[in-house]
């Protein structure tokens, strides 16, 4: 039987999945400094493979690295994981606690949550994963590119939080690794949706300068950016564009 005869590769492929089934993805991940408590958050790195649910990757790859995940998190009290199709707009969805295991909705580009044993999920390529958490026990992940940005992904965010009664003086926000000031250039009809002012030509942006500055004009106190650019640091994280079509993972979860 030659290597490339299709047996062996069907062979190699269960034992791939063995060993990556065992693997931890969260071992290699980039974590959201000054989380207390109960409160674990994170992004995944290049080297825990992609999450992209809408990529050319095999099936039995993703879905071997999400359930790796999920035995992870597993371990760390997690019963549920919440993730959805991103539509670059500002819905949020508030999951309670009455089912495990790992659900996916549709067109939501937030996540939040104020029950212990759930982690919320957001993929990401350069746009930003952003993190909010209150000491109170209240998390949310959101998924911010310019669209995003633009469309309020934040601000619905911090309304979200502020709803169960943790006011965005209170909350802390962490602008997870994406694509730096020095990297992202863009169209002016990009630039005027940012800051109102249409430039006559291509100009670089910082978005998360942008959500910075949106999350200081709610009275956000406690912020913290990652110095991690997507494609600066392509070697740990992926870049769509740089052509990577891999996503990493936006993780924050509240502990049991
Ligand atoms: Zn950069």
């Amino acid at each position: 039987m030659s290597a490339n005869d299709p047996a062996t590769s069907v062979c190699g492929s269960v034992d791939d999945t063995a060993r990556n089934f065992q693997s931890d993805p969260l071992a290699s991940a980039h974590p959201v400094p000054e989380m207390i408590g109960n409160i674990f958050a994170c992004t995944t790195s290049r080297s825990a493979g992609s999450f992209g649910w809408m990529s050319a990757q095999p099936v039995v790859d993703v879905m071997t690295r999400w359930i790796g995940l999920a035995n992870a998190l597993h371990a760390r009290g997690v019963q549920r994981i919440a993730t959805a199709t991103q539509v670059h707009g500002a819905e949020i969805v508030r999951h309670g606690g009455g089912w495990v295991g790992t659900l996916r909705l549709h067109g939501f580009d937030g996540h939040i949550t104020s029950i212990p044993g759930t982690a919320l999920t957001v993929t990401v390529a350069d746009c930003t994963p952003v993190f909010l958490s209150h000491p109170r026990g209240v998390i949310a992940a959101l998924h911010a590119g310019w669209r995003g940005a633009a469309s309020g992904i934040l601000d619905a965010g911090l309304d979200a939080m502020a709803s169960l009664d943790c006011p965005p003086s209170e909350c802390h926000v962490h602008l997870g690794p994406s694509i730096c000031g020095n990297c992202y250039e863009v169209g002016p009809e990009v630039v005027e949706a940012l800051t109102g002012t249409r430039p006559s030509r291509h100009q670089y942006i910082d978005v998360r300068a942008v959500l910075a500055r949106q999350a200081d004009r709610r009275g956000v106190q406690n912020l913290s950016v990652s110095a991690l650019c997507t494609r600066c640091h392509g070697d740990q994280l992926y870049s769509h564009r740089a052509g990577d079509e891999g996503r990493q993972l936006g993780i924050i979860a509240l502990l049991v």
